[in-house]
């Protein structure tokens, strides 16, 4: 029994970590065959994306070269623009590479809209989005995002490299935090 026991913090296991890594491997697959014969650099977007990185790369039998970015919103209102700002650049020049954006969780989808204009902009073959997770809403937005690992409810989700004040990113599945956790009664 650990000292205080986080899992305790959830109402609900959304996806476990065995449904975790068999739709990670299945997704690994169609990666594999799609980018037969060719070079692929994963971005990962910090911080959220570590545990899907570490463990997609690890999955792949194929050739990749990873790097990071770390990226914010600007305020906390949604606006149609989604403006970001880069807090980590990549290390690596794009040209001419094929890119895969790999990301923890897909919601608005306003921070990835920004991110592949972004990248597309650096002259790349190709950028793709690899995404764990994808909420409802992301539906709205003009994405195409190629590999989905699992679609989920509109409910707040932790774990699995996923925070609740930079808490929970080391459970290893993606869970629904639990209201008295973030509006704990007084006492
Ligand atoms: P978007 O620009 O797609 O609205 O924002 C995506 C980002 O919002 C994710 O990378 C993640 O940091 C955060 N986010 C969205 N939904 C959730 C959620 O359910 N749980 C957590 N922990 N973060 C979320």
């Amino acid at each position: 029994m650990e000292p205080r026991d986080i899992d305790g913090d959830l109402t609900e296991i959304l996806i476990s970590e065995e449904q975790i890594h068999t739709r990670l491997a299945e997704m690994s697959r169609q990666i594999e065959a799609d980018y037969a014969g060719k070079d692929l650099l994963l971005v990962g977007v910090l911080k959220g994306a570590v545990m899907v990185m570490a463990d997609l790369a690890r999955e792949l039998h194929h050739p990749i070269s990873m790097d990071w970015m770390a990226v914010s919103s600007y305020g906390s209102g949604t606006t149609s623009s989604g403006v970001v700002r880069i807090l980590k650049d990549l290390d690596t020049d794009l040209t001419g590479r094929h890119v895969l954006i790999v990301e923890d969780i897909i919601d608005s989808g306003l921070t990835l809209s920004w991110l592949l204009a972004n990248l597309n902009s650096r002259g790349p073959t190709s950028v793709e989005i690899c995404a764990l997770l994808r909420k409802p809403d992301a539906a709205r937005v003009e994405i195409n995002v190629k590999y989905a690992g699992f679609d989920i409810p509109n409910q707040f989700v932790v774990g699995y490299g996923l925070d609740y004040d930079e808490k929970y990113r080391n459970l290893r599945s993606v869970g629904v935090l639990a209201p008295h956790v973030y509006a704990p009664t007084g006492g």
